[in-house]
């Protein structure tokens, strides 16, 4: 069981700057995301793209700002659940929450705050019949370790920018790399395709299109697929089939949470960004109320002042006073310390 005060569902930007609004009132945090990789939107859609309205930043890359955004919490010492969706809560006798993932990991805290966004981004998977028994034995809609690739035989399927990178990046790990594509255009960034077709040439990269993965075979694993072109199926050997089609958000199991939902997203008051059940906040693009604008600056606002709230209900009857980072600096649970250099005091005579 992990156990912390603060667990965040998400590590969006929202998700990733409500640790170090947390970490200033000495609040510990835990993320869970379904993704294998912190950011969100920002990584997953449009990490290449420069963003004009960050307060401070005249522009910033979308995955420059997850970096400057870990870098900030870092020092709070967040923990990560990557990869894996919040899928249960349940509340416990002593007022706390259990959240459990769809691998079965069990967090606990006596806050939640939902930073899921658009909501947890599920991979497209394609129309093979017995796809799923293969899952985690072979099929894999995410690459979370290159390494796993190493001297292996690994067929990628997909003509977007993720199947072109990865095509690239696996050419020199795996022993054999097989791109299968139901078109012969792709529309990837065209260095991509260019770098692709050099492969190609140089035997690296064993291109098919346009084609259609369309049946797995193997006992316990993957160990085999077959491929539709021309009207001709074709036997191609293999330990990996790796379908990047893409991924789609769904609200997915926070939608069975009990929680308020208008329009896909969750109900929340303006005051704290509370939901219907106390204790659970929604912050970012997954809440709705009058007037709200899913933008990230917003999300940090909604992150701040819902760390405000946890605060106090984890220590209630304290008195807190707001001090800006300026005049109390910033004390790391790794033992950092950041303060401004302090002022001379001149005796005035
Ligand atoms: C192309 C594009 C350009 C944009 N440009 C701008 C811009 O210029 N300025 C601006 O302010 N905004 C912009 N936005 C919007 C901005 O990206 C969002 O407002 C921001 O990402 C919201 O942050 P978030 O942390 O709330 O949610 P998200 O970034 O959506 O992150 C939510 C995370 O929660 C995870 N999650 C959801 N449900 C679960 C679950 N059950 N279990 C585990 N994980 C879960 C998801 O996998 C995801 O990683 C743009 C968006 C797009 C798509």
């Amino acid at each position: 069981m992990i156990k912390t005060d603060i667990l965040i569902i998400g590590a969006g930007p929202t998700g990733l700057f409500t640790v170090f609004e947390a970490g200033l009132l000495k609040l510990r945090c835990h993320l869970i995301d379904a993704l294998p990789i912190a950011g969100g939107q920002c990584s997953e859609i449009y990490p290449k793209k420069p963003i004009y309205d960050i307060p401070g930043f005249p522009e910033v890359l979308a995955g420059k700002l997850t970096d400057n955004l870990l870098e900030q919490g870092k020092q709070f010492e967040p923990g990560f659940t990557l990869g894996e969706r919040a899928e249960t809560i349940d509340k416990q006798e002593d007022g706390s929450f259990v959240v459990t993932t769809n691998k079965g990991t069990k967090h606990q805290a006596p806050i939640v705050a939902i930073a899921g966004g658009l909501g947890s981004f599920e991979p497209r998977k394609p129309k093979i019949e017995n796809i799923s028994f293969y899952e985690d034995k072979g099929v894999e809609y995410f690459i979370k370790d290159p390494e796993v690739y190493r001297n292996k035989k690994v067929v990628i399927s997909g003509g977007g920018d993720s199947a072109l990178d990865w095509a690239i990046f696996l050419a020199d790990v795996a022993s054999e790399v097989t791109l299968v594509h139901r078109r012969n255009e792709f529309r990837g960034a065209l260095d991509s395709v260019d770098t692709v077709q050099e492969l190609k040439l140089l035997g690296k990269i064993n291109l098919v299109t346009p084609a259609e993965v369309i049946k797995l075979h193997g006992d316990t694993k993957v160990e085999a697929v077959s491929v539709l072109k021309d009207g001709k199926e074709e036997r191609i050997e293999t330990d990996h089939f790796i379908p990047l089609f893409g991924l789609s958000p769904k609200l997915g199991p926070i939608g069975n949470w009990g929680l308020e939902i208008e329009k896909n997203a969750i109900k929340v008051d303006t005051f704290d960004y509370q939901t219907n059940i106390p204790g659970v906040f929604a912050i970012g693009d997954v809440n709705t109320y009058p007037g709200k604008l899913k933008l990230i600056l917003c999300g940090f606002h909604e992150a701040t002042l819902m760390c405000q709230s946890a605060y106090k209900m984890l220590n209630p009857g304290k008195k807190y006073v707001m001090k800006y980072t300026t005049v109390s600096g910033i004390n790391g649970f790794d033992g950092s310390r950041k303060e401004s250099p302090k002022a001379v005091v001149k005796a005035i005579v």
